[in-house]
């Protein structure tokens, strides 16, 4: 893998992050190599591997910095919701597409006036006839410009209260009529990333696209799947830091100043020693949250934690190591300029940090 990587993927990265976008045919041979959602089921055209596998793939991609390439999203995060919920109409319609590569999935929850208040999304799915028809707007959404196929969250009991229990996932193609693609976000980190608006102007599916057994069912859907989503994320982050890490330590060791390596300083060895005994300390609990996962066990509590803490590390980690390179440090031309600006992001999608503690507060017992 780390030779398809380098080859395949590796010289695509500055064109990627130029245009704001990575390309299909790269998808295309990802997924000839097996490597997008190794753990979908046989039968679809995956190949039954555990989520281990996934995850080898999801860091081999981080390490290269290959974050336009947007693996974790398709296969962590979107892919898993069709083959847990989906009909055997909708597996079948769409898997197969999904892990060739061919079929790039994205998740439409947020909006403009509702991100971590997701109970509150205003996009409504109203039935009419054999269909429904989507109204509302969202923003942020990941794959905005190239995704094909969205899991989209709407209120098709607006009504309801409680109000998420009005909530449900309903599968859009990007072909729909009143689907409309907005405009492709300015972002001061992922640049390679196509995050975009999207639309539903009176757009129109048929009622079989439906996720779950019936309507309403959104909500506790998301929550199930957020564990491996919050998963995801740690994984990536604790391998950008290991990334980020290495390539400070040759950095330091090549830079002099006053008659020496910058890494002769005492306080930089003491502040790369700190942050390799914090990534050594993040991995260890990762790796333990990811065996737990594959195992099949209820880790939400401890998956918060470490989303939260590892994406707080690599802020962390990122501003100290670019503080390390000096001026160079806030030049494009060095990774740790791009590294630090990606990070930025982390402690902020797939749930903020402060609704990572939410969520831990509350299993501590401390809130309802
Ligand atoms: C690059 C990028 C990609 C994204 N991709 C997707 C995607 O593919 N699909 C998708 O649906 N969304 C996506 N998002 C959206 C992302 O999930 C939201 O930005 C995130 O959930 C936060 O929502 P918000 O931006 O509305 O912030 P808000 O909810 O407005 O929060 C603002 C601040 O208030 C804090 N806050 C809010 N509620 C509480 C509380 N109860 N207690 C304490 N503090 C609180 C937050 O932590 C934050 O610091 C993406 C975002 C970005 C930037």
């Amino acid at each position: 893998m780390k030779r398809f990587l380098e080859k395949e993927v590796v010289p695509k990265i500055p064109h990627w992050n130029e245009t704001g976008m990575c390309d299909r045919e790269t998808w295309r041979r990802l997924g000839a190599q097996g490597l997008v959602a190794p753990s979908a089921p046989v039968e679809y055209g995956g190949s039954g591997a555990d989520f281990f596998y996934d995850a080898i793939v999801i860091e081999e991609l981080a390490y290269v910095r290959a974050h336009a390439l947007m693996v974790s999203l398709h296969s962590g995060v979107c892919l898993p919701y069709i083959a847990t919920f989906g009909s055997e109409e909708q597996k079948r319609k769409y898997l197969p597409g999904a892990v060739s590569g061919e079929v790039l999935l994205g998740i439409c929850m947020s909006e403009p006036a509702a991100g971590s208040d997701l109970q509150n999304i205003r996009t409504t799915a109203v039935r009419d006839g054999d269909d429904y028809v989507l109204n509302g707007s969202k923003t942020f959404i990941s794959h905005g410009q190239l995704g094909d196929l969205f899991i989209v969250a709407a209120k098709t009991d607006p009504k309801a209260a409680p109000a998420h229990t009005g909530i449900s996932l309903i599968l859009v193609e990007a072909t729909a009529p009143g689907f409309r693609r907005g405009r492709k976000l300015d972002k001061i980190g992922l640049r390679g990333q196509d995050t975009s608006e999207i639309f539903f102007e009176d757009c129109r599916v048929p009622r079989a696209n439906l996720l779950g057994a019936k309507e309403g069912l959104g909500f506790p859907m998301l929550m199930e799947k957020l564990q491996q989503e919050r998963l995801v994320i740690s994984v990536a982050a604790i391998v950008w830091c290991r990334r980020a890490l290495e390539d400070t330590v040759a950095y330091v060791k090549e830079r002099r100043a006053f008659g020496r390596t910058i890494a002769d300083f005492q306080n930089t060895q003491f502040r790369l020693a700190e942050l390799a005994t914090e990534v050594e300390i993040g991995q260890s609990f990762v790796d333990r949250l990811l065996a737990a996962h594959v195992r099949g066990d209820e880790i939400v509590g401890e998956v918060s934690m470490a989303k939260w803490w590892t994406t707080d590390l690599l802020r962390r980690l990122t501003g100290q190591c670019l503080q390390l390179h000096g001026g160079y440090g806030f030049m494009r031309e060095y990774a740790i300029s791009e590294d630090y600006a990606d990070a930025a992001v982390q402690t902020i999608y797939a749930g903020t940090n402060e609704i990572m503690k939410v969520i831990i507060a509350r299993r501590m017992g401390l809130s309802s």
